[in-house]
């Protein structure tokens, strides 16, 4: 087809715009969001030989992979990530031993205790809690043979069991989802990575170690996203940073709020996709003890008290990594209540647990503590990605990128490797795999 002068002027014109915007661009690829998916994209396109800047809102990287060390010396745990999950496939088993840092395999954990309403549960007691579970995890593994069967949530799923499995479902939900039974779909749980867990003593110190040195501007939160021109023009309260490609990493629950503006609006088809999954409360509270003060007996457990339907689902890690140190782990509605009520209320609620497990002396022994309040922290805004039941679509729908120079990544994406570091990283990979053929690498 011959070209019509007025083709040829549009052409010119296209031509000077991209040249103008190269000519203007800080840098090829702007990721916003220095987590693990940030963090793995920005790494990968640097090796692609393209240039790149991160955005971080925060005063450090990692996002929800971060080792806390408020509580002192010796004291430090996860309040994000902490278990490298299917360590089969997971790049950071082998980067978590060629770093040298602690593991722990979960096989080598105690089993847990389980007490219900401060009194320690009896032989058949956790006979019958077993048999739940074993149930759930049955009905759950095979939610149905027929890919055409419609997608139910975890709840509806156990409707007509009995009380054990109804019991061990909601356990299960909130305590390695952190979200009620109800509002989890059942085809996303049984796509979500299994296999073996390797518990990492400061999975997040070993995120940001491995990632230092990239070229990330911390406190510089991303505040509108214009696509409306040939690249992307990043607003911050710092300036605007212009790119070819932004690589965009927050999570979903961000995207949710509306903090972070688009010009123009997300398509539909985005917006739909993050209408389609949710942010779970998977919430920690570190509580520090004086070893001075505790018996013997009160260190020796890894304790789950099971306070019902509704009511906080919780367990306790004793001593994590041999630290004097009660770590509290919760999910669903009563984390996000906890969160809600701020960090005062919280470590009280969580020395209440401690003191009904151990009996009131253990007050004593609680020096310090600290609330990990990722359900109300505006850069997180939950602790991960989860599928409302039949919307499980949305995950993969977030991988296409817009207008082919906004590309999504993080855990929300990652398939089975969702709600992960592991997966987050891969994704991000992912992602920058997708910005270099983009540029033309
Ligand atoms: C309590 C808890 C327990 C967990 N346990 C495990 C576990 O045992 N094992 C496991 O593998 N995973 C676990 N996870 C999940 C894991 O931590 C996440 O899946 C993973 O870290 C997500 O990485 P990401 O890069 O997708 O997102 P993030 O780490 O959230 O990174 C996104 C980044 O974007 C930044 N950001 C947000 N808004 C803006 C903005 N407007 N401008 C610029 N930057 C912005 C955030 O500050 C953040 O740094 C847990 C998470 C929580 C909360």
């Amino acid at each position: 087809m011959a070209l019509s002068r007025r083709s040829l002027v549009a052409g010119a014109a296209i031509l000077a715009a991209s040249a103008k915007a190269r000519a203007a661009a800080d840098a090829d690829v702007v990721v916003i969001g220095a987590g693990a998916a940030g963090l793995a994209a920005a790494s990968a396109i640097r090796r692609g030989g393209h240039s790149v800047v991160v955005l971080e809102a925060r005063d450090r990287i990692g996002g929800r992979a971060f080792t806390e060390t408020a509580l002192g010396a010796g004291r430090s745990f996860d309040a994000g990530g902490q278990y490298v999950h299917w360590a089969e496939r997971n790049p950071w088993r082998e980067i978590a031993r060629a770093a040298g840092v602690r593991t722990s395999d979960d096989a080598t954990s105690p089993w847990p205790v389980l007490v219900k309403d401060g009194v320690r549960a009896s032989e058949a007691e956790r006979r019958q809690r077993r048999a739940g579970f074993g149930r759930v995890s049955l009905l759950l593994d095979h939610p149905d043979a027929s890919p055409a069967a419609p997608d139910r949530s975890v709840a509806e799923a156990v409707a007509g069991e009995d009380e054990a499995a109804r019991a061990a479902a909601t356990g299960l939900t909130r305590l390695t989802l952190g979200e009620e039974p109800d509002r989890v779909s059942c085809a996303d749980y049984d796509q979500l990575w299994s296999g073996d867990d390797i518990w990492v003593d400061g999975y997040g110190a070993l995120v940001a170690g491995h990632y230092a040195g990239l070229p990330v501007r911390l406190g510089t939160p991303a505040t509108m996203v214009d696509w409306s021109g040939p690249g992307v023009a990043v607003e911050t309260p710092r300036g605007t940073l212009r790119a070819a490609c932004a690589i965009l990493t927050v999570p979903v629950g961000v995207l949710a709020a509306g903090s972070l503006r688009f010009t123009p609006a997300l398509p539909a088809a985005t917006a739909e996709a993050v209408a389609g999954l949710r942010m779970g409360a998977y919430t920690k509270i570190g509580l520090a003890l004086d070893p001075a003060r505790l018996r013997e007996q009160d260190l020796r457990d890894a304790v789950i008290l099971q306070s019902g339907t509704p009511g906080l689902t919780a367990y306790l890690e004793m001593q994590p990594f041999g630290k004097p140190l009660a770590v509290l782990h919760c999910g669903g509605d009563g984390a996000r209540a906890l969160c809600e009520a701020g960090e005062g209320a919280a470590l009280a609620a969580a020395t209440d647990h401690l003191a009904s497990v151990f009996g009131t002396g253990i007050r004593t022994a609680v020096t310090a503590g600290r609330l990990a309040a990722w359900w109300t922290d505006p850069f997180a805004r939950g602790s991960y990605s989860i599928a409302r039941p039949g919307r499980l679509p949305a995950r993969e729908a977030l991988r296409v990128p817009v207008a082919d120079r906004i590309f999504l990544a993080g855990e929300a994406l990652a398939g089975g490797g969702a709600m992960t570091v592991g997966g987050a990283t891969l994704d991000g990979e992912r992602a920058a795999a997708a910005v270099l053929r983009r540029l033309g690498s």
